[in-house]
C-alpha cells in the first residue's frame, strides 16, 4: 500500500436558478467545484488544484459545464 496518493473531491460552492435544457422550465441548480487532493493513507491533506466546475440540476440531476450559456445565464440569480 503506498503512503501518498490523490483523489478528485466534488465541493458544493454555489447555487441558483437556471433554465434546465433537459426540462425546458426553470430549476435550481447546485454548483460544484472538482478539485485533486494530495493523500496520505487514503486521507486528503492537501489542495492540489481546481480541474474542473459543474452545474447540476437540483430536479433531474443532469449536469453541464458552467461556461455554457445555460450556467453563464444562471450565475446571477442566486437561490433565495
Ligand atoms: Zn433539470
Amino acid at each position: 500500500m503506498s503512503i501518498w496518493g490523490s483523489k478528485s473531491i466534488r465541493r458544493r460552492v454555489g447555487s441558483g436558478l437556471f433554465l434546465c435544457p433537459a426540462e425546458s422550465t426553470e430549476r435550481a441548480y447546485w454548483l460544484f467545484r472538482m478539485r485533486t487532493w494530495l493523500t496520505i493513507f487514503s486521507i486528503p491533506v492537501l489542495p492540489v488544484k481546481v480541474t474542473g466546475e459543474q452545474v447540476e440540476c437540483f430536479c433531474c440531476g443532469n449536469t453541464y459545464k458552467p461556461g455554457s450559456a445555460v450556467a453563464a445565464g444562471a450565475r446571477g440569480l442566486p437561490l433565495a
